[in-house]
């Protein structure tokens, strides 16, 4: 595969998650669960330009993935994507103007394939994502998949994620690992 796309962790973890996608035609955020202005420095000292930035896709709603957006859609003209589930799923949510996807969706945005796909985490209806970017015969040139909140990988998401050149992934409970880590059981 060809690099044909960026990817930028701004943020990863409970206490806030942030991504960005750079395409050949402008950029996506995935997720803004820290501040506009932790965002802007964190972008900056990265050298990721968040002008660039046309769609925001939120994956669901808890809130180390939507804090800081009730802010940013202030000052942000492009859309921002979400699952009715998100969208109606918080209440700082519920005022902001978002454009409605389904959980397994494709899309055309900043010049890449997006692709949405269901993952398994306890929310209304959260979503992973694959983004490709094609040559002029529609064959994949690049590829990145993400993935974060999620239980398990369902058939769809593993489906989705083969063969990408960048994989983006996040689980943050595992009964196996948890019943054979270093924990006692009470915890
Ligand atoms: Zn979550």
């Amino acid at each position: 595969m060809t690099p044909k796309m960026h990817l930028y962790v701004l943020a990863s973890g409970s206490k806030g998650n942030a991504a960005v996608v750079e395409g050949p035609q402008g950029s996506v955020l995935i997720d803004c669960g820290i501040s506009r202005r932790e965002l802007m420095r964190r972008a900056d000292a990265c050298g990721c330009d968040l002008d660039r930035v046309t769609h925001v896709l939120v994956t669901h709603e808890h809130s180390d993935h939507t804090r800081g957006l009730p802010v940013l859609s202030n000052h942000f003209d492009g859309e921002l994507l979400a699952t009715a589930g998100t969208a109606g799923g918080a209440k700082p949510l519920a005022s902001l103007p978002f454009t409605l996807v389904t959980h397994s969706d494709t899309l055309g945005l900043a010049g890449m394939v997006v692709t949405t796909f269901p993952t398994s985490h306890d929310v209304a209806d959260p979503f992973g994502l694959r983004f490709s970017v094609l040559d002029a015969d529609g064959q994949i040139e690049d590829s990145i998949g993400w993935c974060t909140d999620t239980g398990y990988l369902t058939a769809e998401a593993l489906g989705q994620l083969r063969g990408v050149r960048i994989l983006g992934l996040e689980s943050n409970h595992d009964v196996q690992m948890l019943a054979h880590g270093p924990y006692p059981a009470w915890l």
